[in-house]
């Protein structure tokens, strides 16, 4: 697919050649940096060295520049820091508006950022001041070295179609990246690369800001970050069965996810909904209990690396993307696998 990227009106395409490097976002949560962060990095370098350009991170918050070295220790030949008190909280108008002062002044040429709910909401925005394109939920990532273009991946049309996306004309080519996805292996460097601490314009007066933050303690890990899944679906019968489904993903260590239907019955809360109007995941193990495999849900879970599904209808679609099938009533067979999990 080319995207007609360039279609913008007052963009002017010669533009493209003062557009250099790359730039990977250091997601960062209560100063800690999301895994997602050192994936980019892994990706960033690969790109970057093919291209023969520097890998550069950019990070935000406060207090963060113990963060910003621990990114040049880690691939990154420069890394921009904006370190202010107003970036403590992620504020969709305030972190777009530093990150867009940011590109138009060191212009990259493309700019990797998470697939994760931070990212999702952050990317587009950038994308649409700086009147480019936006490939999200990226699968893979290479260049066209001839034409100097970022060759984005992902599915498409529900996951039935692998597309490779180009953005020919405007710049910066944007992606996010799905975590998870690409997995890449980073080199501490020695010497390190160079923390560069940046000004902006902090605009004083934003639309919103954050009163309170709250962690969502039922979560056992997070679902987008997590190695191993167990996801539940109507089969599971009442909610009073749940329990038998956190058992299993407690012993394995496993974030829990469900299926809209299982939502909408109130049975769990959303933030666990995987598909197409929830979450998309790409971890290692997806268990899928009582999973119909409705192409909604499929849409979000079917880059997993390995999915087994346990289903007692032997034509559930499920089984048509699993890697490995029970066929089984849940309720007999998950008890018998948790326990003999717990004794192993
Ligand atoms: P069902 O389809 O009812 O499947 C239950 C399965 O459990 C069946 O296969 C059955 O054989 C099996 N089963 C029953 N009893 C047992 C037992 N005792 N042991 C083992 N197996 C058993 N869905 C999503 O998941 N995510 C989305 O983001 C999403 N977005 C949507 C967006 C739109 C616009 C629309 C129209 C729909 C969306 N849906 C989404 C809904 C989707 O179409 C399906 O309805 C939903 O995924 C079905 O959920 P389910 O598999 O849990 O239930």
């Amino acid at each position: 697919i080319e995207s007609k990227g360039p279609q913008i009106i007052g963009y002017d395409s010669n533009l493209k050649n003062e557009y250099r490097g790359i730039w990977i976002f250091g997601e960062q949560k209560n100063n800690t940096l999301s895994s997602i962060t050192f994936e980019l990095l892994g990706t960033g370098r690969r790109l970057a060295d093919k291209l023969g350009v520097p890998l550069c991170a950019v990070i935000f918050g406060e207090d963060i520049e113990e963060l910003a070295h621990v990114l040049a220790q880690n691939s990154a030949d420069k890394v921009y820091m904006v370190d202010h008190p107003s970036l403590k909280h992620y504020i969709d108008e305030l972190h777009t508006d530093v990150f867009v002062q940011l590109i138009r002044k060191h212009k990259p040429e493309i700019v990797l950022i998470g697939a994760t709910t931070y990212g999702r909401s952050l990317a587009p925005r950038i994308a649409s001041r700086l009147n480019t394109g936006l490939t999200a939920d990226c699968t893979d990532l290479d260049i066209d070295l001839e034409k100097r273009l970022l060759l984005q991946t992902r599915p498409a049309f529900g996951g039935n179609l692998i597309a490779t996306i180009i953005c020919p004309e405007a710049r910066p080519q944007i992606s996010t990246v799905r975590p998870n996805a690409i997995k890449e292996k980073i080199a501490s460097r020695i010497p390190t690369g160079r923390v560069i601490r940046e000004n902006v314009t902090i605009p004083k007066y934003l639309r919103s800001k954050i009163v309170e933050t709250v962690s969502n303690e039922t979560e056992i890990v997070n679902l987008i970050q997590a190695e191993i899944i167990v996801s539940v679906g109507r089969g599971i019968g009442c909610p009073e069965n749940i329990p038998v489904i956190e058992n299993l993903a407690k012993i394995l260590n496993g974030a829990i996810g469900a299926t809209r239907a299982v939502v909408d019955l109130g049975w769990i809360d959303y933030s666990h909904q995987i598909g197409q109007t929830g979450k998309t995941v790409v971890p290692k193990i997806y268990i899928a209990c009582g999973i119909s495999g409705a192409i909604q849900h499929i849409t979000g879970m079917s880059t997993s690396n390995i999915i087994i599904a346990i289903n007692n209808d032997p034509n559930a679609p499920i089984f048509k993307v699993a890697d490995y099938g029970v066929i089984a009533n849940l309720m007999d067979f998950i008890p018998v696998l948790t326990s003999e999990l717990a004794n192993k």
